[in-house]
């Protein structure tokens, strides 16, 4: 097999090479935001550079250019989760973006009875956007339970689901966990009673390359900033006929065919969820973040990251106290762990004196926290930049803090 050339690839990270309090920066806080490579930054950089203007509207050249970069990398991105179609992808700012626009849309869809189902697993962005539609509409919030390793209870999801069910959502990959869910067979199971299907992508899309088609899912919502793109970006992919089906979320400027004060009539798609003046650059380099990702592979990232999972989990075992939560079968290379006695935060707080990033708290999913009844825990998450060594750092620094904090 192909080795991995991870020190060549963390040449293309500038961040990497700095220091954090004396020690070179360890960052372990990939599932918040993943590092930007030179590539991507090059990509932003000749934006602004050369042909910075608004697109979609003017005829003079640059505009032009604009709205070419732009729609190329919209295929970029369709080519990448094999959407059918490009006006599919809608950009957006981000998941949460994407998910409150799908939310606004059921609004004027759901009636008084129907019923959605959510993860016990979510991130708060897809829990309580369904919570306001629920409060608009008079559907049900339903949820559906996961087990002790962090994995959903199929039989329980097959027991709530009924003629009344009109959504289904979930996260593909759970942030707080890394567990992957198994969605091919819940979107089975929800469209063989006609509910559509929402898939969190955010965690997914740095490791999985996710085939909407194949997966036959209705909407799938990402962030760029989680694949080494820019923050402020992310797209929504729908299917055809359900983006037909919804109606505009924001109301302004590109998203309109003709407007005059009796009447206003929409864009078609894409431009009908694209109103206003859109993150041009950050949609541009986002397509630089996907071509740079391809070129190393998803599956060479994948299986490396597994790697490092398997590695960094083996040797935070030996640690005394330890406790991981979330040991699914199939799980992303995040590591969510308390150390008995110690709080995470004092952890965290200990180990970025040492140089390394971590996350600690409840990783905006506090019902994954309420189920296993703590406050919160560290989560290292990890990338393919990452390397063995900085594992050994990670553990060397962890073994210190639970010294110091004895
Ligand atoms: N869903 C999941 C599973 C996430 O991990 C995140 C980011 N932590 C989000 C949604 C929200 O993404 P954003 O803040 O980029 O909108």
């Amino acid at each position: 097999a192909k080795t991995f050339e991870v020190e060549k690839i963390r040449k293309d990270f500038p961040i990497l090479n700095r220091e954090v309090n004396g020690y070179p920066l360890v960052y372990f806080d990939n599932a918040a935001t993943a590092q930007t490579p030179k590539q991507v930054m090059d990509a932003i950089v000749d934006y602004y550079s050369n042909y910075n203007a608004n697109i979609h509207r003017g005829v003079h050249s640059l505009s032009q250019e604009a709205t070419d970069k732009y729609e190329e990398a919209r295929i970029k991105i369709q080519k990448h989760f094999n959407a059918e179609k490009a006006h599919e992808i809608i950009f957006t700012s981000g998941t949460t973006h994407g998910i409150n626009l799908v939310a606004n849309g059921f609004s004027s869809i759901l009636k008084e009875g129907d019923e959605i189902l959510v993860s016990a697993m979510e991130h708060h962005s897809n829990i309580v956007p369904w919570q306001m539609l629920c409060e608009k509409t008079g559907a049900k919030l339903k949820v559906i339970p996961m087990d002790l390793k962090g994995e959903l209870i199929y039989a329980e999801f097959e027991k709530l689901i009924s003629s009344k069910t009109k959504l289904v959502f979930l996260n593909h990959v759970s942030n707080a966990l890394g567990t992957v869910n198994p969605v091919k067979s819940i979107i089975e199971k929800a469209h063989s009673v006609d509910a559509a299907v929402l898939l969190d992508g955010a965690q997914a899309a740095p490791h999985i390359k996710a085939d909407v088609q194949e997966l036959d899912v209705d909407f799938y919502v990402v962030s760029a900033h989680k694949m080494c793109g820019p923050t402020g970006v992310g797209v929504l992919y729908g299917k055809e006929e359900w983006l037909e089906k919804l109606p505009p979320y924001q109301g302004g400027g590109e998203m309109i065919a003709t407007v005059s004060f009796e009447k206003t009539t929409y864009a078609g798609l894409p431009h009908k969820f694209e109103a206003g003046t859109p993150n041009i650059c950050g949609g541009i380099a986002f397509g630089a973040a996907i071509d740079y990702m391809n070129e190393i592979g998803f599956s060479e990232i994948a299986a490396y990251e597994h790697e490092l999972l398997e590695y960094a989990t083996a040797k935070l075992k030996e640690i005394e106290g330890m406790k991981i939560y979330g040991e699914a079968a199939e799980k992303t290379a995040v590591i969510s762990f308390n150390i008995e006695g110690l709080h995470p935060y004092d952890i965290g707080t200990l180990v970025d004196k040492m140089g390394i990033a971590v996350r600690t708290g409840h990783h905006c999913a506090q019902p994954v926290m309420d189920f296993f009844k703590i406050p919160g825990t560290v989560r290292a998450s990890f990338s393919f930049y990452n390397t063995f060594h900085e594992i050994d750092l990670f553990i060397e620094a962890i073994k210190k803090a639970k010294m110091m904090l004895k």
